[in-house]
């Protein structure tokens, strides 16, 4: 039993560090989170030691009486979690992620070749919801299915539920994807629903990021129009990293009547082997802290925190795409002041600042995104309020205009752009302030005295 920091001090220094650096920088990566010490606990814990493939009572392998118990009450915790009746709705909390939860619900829904039509990903969209170029098909839900993806009007930055009922009505497509990665709105559900079934369609709705703002009710919810639902565990949900696959269990002989045992299917055996027993225990904790009052007050800061960083990013009179946000994150187009994603970023990384460039709907060019995302979900973990976010937006307003100097004297290219910033003094007297600021809240799971100075 010898500990981490005596077996391995060269990959315990790095946790270490990457604690550190987690403590000392503004988390702003939308799709990221701060899980609490019990989430790490299970996730750490003996079950990791366990294969268990198949399903409560139905397992490949001996010794899974506990394990039973504990994916059980996983799957009550997440069916209770997002107000569902046990009736009507099953779930698999085996996916390993939300790519795997995602290409498995594409699997139990589909044959080959069969058409989909998802938000592009240069609009806000996901990968795995049928991710192509021009050139080639990126995705495996590309590779194996026929995409058609949808877009945002870069006008209003809404998605256009006009153009994508035109296009359903040329491509009948098999299934629709809602659901994204970087969208600041919430979503028409009615209208999709209306669109999916005019074909024969089914519906599915990928709420990896923003699934803790609906189970608190803060985002509508998909599950009364949807036949699917796939989220990750590990975003605003703030479980371990994991998917969750619900299905409707319809009528038989209806499109919906078959859902459960096609979906369990398409997890184990199609896509995946033993589940991950460490991870579910962990995702059974997260949800039972999502069904609290104090996850309700973090889902309504969450969205009263990303609101507070776009009124401040608009009052110094910079655009965000669709004009601001109603859920937990904002799309900041850096384009009418002359910057793009990549140079914003790495800048920001340079100031402890972290958060990744984006595409902007309209940009010209994907290696140049026109813009950045920034989520409020882990800051919020971490206690801070509006007014904490008026100050975080203050520093981003401060790195865009450090940027904007940097990039005059430098000239367009990023790797000046860089050399240029590592010459320049007011950067590291801003990341001091930064770091200063990020300093004072407190991280879960972790005690700042336990690095040395
Ligand atoms: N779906 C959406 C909307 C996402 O944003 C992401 C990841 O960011 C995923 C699916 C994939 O999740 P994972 O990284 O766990 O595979």
């Amino acid at each position: 039993n010898v500990p981490l920091e005596q077996e391995d001090p060269e990959i315990y220094d790095l946790i270490q560090k990457e604690k550190w650096r987690q403590f000392s920088c503004l988390e702003l990566i939308a799709s990221e989170n701060f899980t609490s010490q019990a989430v790490m606990e299970a996730n750490g814990s003996a079950l990791t030691n366990k294969y268990s493939e198949g399903l409560p009572g139905a397992r490949f392998y001996g010794g899974n009486e506990h394990i039973d118990v504990i994916e059980n009450l996983c799957r009550t915790r997440a069916i209770k979690a997002f107000n569902l009746n046990s009736e009507e709705w099953g779930v698999n909390v085996q996916p390993y992620s939300g790519t795997t939860a995602n290409f498995s619900a594409l699997t139990a829904l589909l044959s080959p070749h069969d058409r989909i039509m998802g938000l592009e990903l240069a609009s806000g969209g996901h990968l795995t919801h049928g991710h192509q170029t021009a050139k080639k098909k990126i995705s495996s839900s590309a590779i194996y299915f026929e995409s058609f993806p949808y877009q945002v009007d870069p006008d209003t930055g809404l998605v256009d539920y006009e153009k994508l009922a035109q296009n359903a009505d040329a491509f009948r497509p098999k299934l629709i994807i809602c659901g994204a990665s970087a969208y600041p709105r919430d979503w028409d559900y009615a209208r999709l629903r209306a669109i999916a079934d005019k074909h024969g369609a089914y519906l599915m709705a990928d709420i990896a990021h923003i699934s803790g703002l609906v189970a608190t009710g803060e985002q509508s919810s998909p599950f009364d129009l949807c036949d699917v639902v796939t989220t990750t565990t590990h975003k605003t949900l703030r479980g371990p990293r994991a998917g969750l696959l619900f299905f409707h269990k319809g009528e038989k002989g209806t499109l919906r009547g078959d859902l459960e045992e096609r979906c369990n299917f398409a997890v184990f055996p199609s896509n995946q082997g033993g589940p991950h027993n460490n991870t579910i225990a962990a995702v059974a904790v997260a949800l039972k802290q999502v069904a609290t009052p104090a996850f309700k007050e973090y889902a309504q800061q969450v969205r009263k925190n990303a609101k507070a960083v776009a009124d401040t990013l608009l009052k110094h009179g910079y655009k965000l795409a669709s004009g601001g946000t109603e859920n937990h994150l904002v799309l900041w187009d850096l384009r009418p002041i002359n910057l793009n994603g990549n140079k914003m970023e790495k800048i920001c990384d340079a100031l402890n600042i972290t958060l990744n460039k984006n595409s902007i709907a309209g940009d010209t060019s994907a290696f140049v995104p026109g813009g950045v995302r920034i989520g409020a979900p882990a800051l919020t973990s971490r206690s801070l309020k509006e007014a904490d976010f008026v100050q975080v937006a203050e520093f981003l307003h401060e790195a865009a205009q450090l940027a904007i100097k940097i990039q005059n004297t430098s000239g367009k290219l990023i790797k000046d752009f860089v050399a240029a910033m590592e010459k320049e003094p007011a950067v590291e007297e801003l990341r001091l302030r930064v770091q200063n600021f990020a300093t004072q809240f407190p991280m879960p799971g972790f005690d700042p005295s336990s690095i040395p100075a």
